[in-house]
């Protein structure tokens, strides 16, 4: 039997439907927190976020699937009210494996993983960044920050700032303006730039004084930390297909259909 985990937004609704999955899955799976090789995720695309991030440590051994309590789950590929089809397939046990890209951020003191994206935010001033792409100058960027995003991350913040939207297991990360300032003296590349695994984004900074790096939820004072380094992950978050799902209609379901 295989060992599963339940990562459960903490609202009444995904509660009570994680008690019901739990009274169910017993029955042909072993419930174990700490190593679970399936992690269903009961909540919105932010469960899922937190769910991977838990078991960031193990993405070699877990493999992920969601149902989703909230109006929009672009991560999820259950309804709530699909939960007992969820079970079913779980018992039949017939599913692909969906592989999902991530992004590797460096500061000089610590390293992170993210599924959607890394971003450098400044609210307070104008942000000024040095941008380096396999070690050569590449701009000088001014304005709020910048994003970087997953194929997976597309969809979320990246998608509010006018980036593309790239099929979500595409090895390719996409570098976006979040405000930026372009006039005769300052100037930058001004559109979203699309990158593969080839390249290494370096974002340098006299001061990242009032920034903060953002990954997926998580967000980190930059304070006096003056560069950042992303690129590609080897890693990468394995998701539990047992719904063929294809990706337009997901980008359908999500964005057109009213
Ligand atoms: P949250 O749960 O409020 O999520 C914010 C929204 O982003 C939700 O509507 C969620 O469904 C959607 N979302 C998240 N990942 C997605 C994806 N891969 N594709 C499509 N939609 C997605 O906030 P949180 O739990 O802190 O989640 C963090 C994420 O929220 C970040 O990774 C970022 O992408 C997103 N976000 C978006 C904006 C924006 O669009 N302006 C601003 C802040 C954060």
């Amino acid at each position: 039997m295989k060992t599963y985990a339940i990562v459960c937004k903490q609202d009444p609704q995904s509660l009570s439907l994680s008690e019901k999955l739990k009274a169910q899955l017993n029955d042909i799976l072993i419930y174990d927190e700490e190593h679970p090789e399936m992690v269903i995720s009961v909540g919105g695309d932010g469960t899922m976020l937190y769910s991977v991030h838990k078991y960031m440590d193990q993405l070699e051994r877990v493999a992920f699937i969601g149902i989703h309590t909230g109006t929009l789950g672009f991560l999820t590929d259950y309804q709530r009210d699909e939960y007992q089809q969820l079970i079913d397939d779980i018992r039949k046990g017939d599913y692909l494996i969906y592989e999902r890209h991530l992004l590797e951020v460096k500061t000089k003191e610590e390293k992170y993983l993210a599924l959607n994206e890394v971003r450098v935010e400044n609210n307070r001033r104008s942000q000024v960044i040095d941008v380096y792409i396999n070690d050569d100058f590449f701009e000088t960027f001014r304005g709020n920050g910048l994003c970087v995003s997953t194929a997976s991350g597309s969809t979320a913040y990246n998608k509010s700032l006018g980036g593309a939207v790239i099929n979500s297991n595409a090895g390719l990360m996409q570098l976006s303006e979040i405000a930026g300032i372009h006039h005769n003296a300052y100037r930058s590349l001004g559109s979203p730039l699309i990158l593969d695994k080839s390249h290494t984004i370096h974002l340098q900074s006299q001061s990242y004084q009032g920034a903060i790096l953002g990954v997926d939820h998580l967000v980190i004072d930059l304070k006096d930390k003056d560069s950042i380094d992303i690129a590609m992950a080897n890693q990468k978050a394995r998701f539990l297909q047992y719904k063929r799902v294809p990706f337009t209609k997901r980008l359908k379901r999500a964005y057109l259909r009213s």
